[in-house]
């Protein structure tokens, strides 16, 4: 005999239509719900995340080509596991934020570039700042 179904919800036994998971639409809806909110947590924590590092690797850059020691950025508490995608250039991959790009030059040295465009060809600063 099958182990008794419950309710995915209130974990309460469920009779009925063999692929039947909740008590009721309240029970259907309650948990539905719950899923929701645990999804929008996760995508306002990571979210708040990136913007903190955009802003970040904005301020010490003041929206300019610059070169910075590693420490600054760990010092301002910029979180190296996010970023929004990656670009290659010359080889190197660099992680963006949005529209801020940063390279690991060295141990030391870290590149940060705006990126204004997805449309980036060799000739762009971006490309001239890893191989000046
Ligand atoms: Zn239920």
């Amino acid at each position: 005999m099958p182990t008794q179904k419950v309710c995915l919800d209130c974990e309460q036994p469920i009779y009925g239509r063999s692929d039947k998971k909740f008590c009721d639409d309240n029970c259907r809806n309650n948990f539905h719900n719950q899923v929701k909110q645990a999804e929008d947590k996760t995508l306002r924590q990571i979210n708040a995340i990136l913007k903190r590092n955009r802003n970040i690797l904005l301020r010490l850059s003041k929206g300019d080509a610059v070169e910075i020691p590693i420490q600054t950025l760990i010092e301002a508490n910029f979180n190296f596991h996010f970023c929004t995608h990656t670009k290659s250039f010359n080889k190197q991959s660099w992680p963006i934020v949005y529209d801020m790009a940063y390279y690991a030059k060295s141990k030391e040295t870290i590149a940060i570039q705006r990126v204004v465009s997805e449309k980036i060809s060799s000739t762009d600063k971006l490309w001239n700042l890893y191989n000046p």
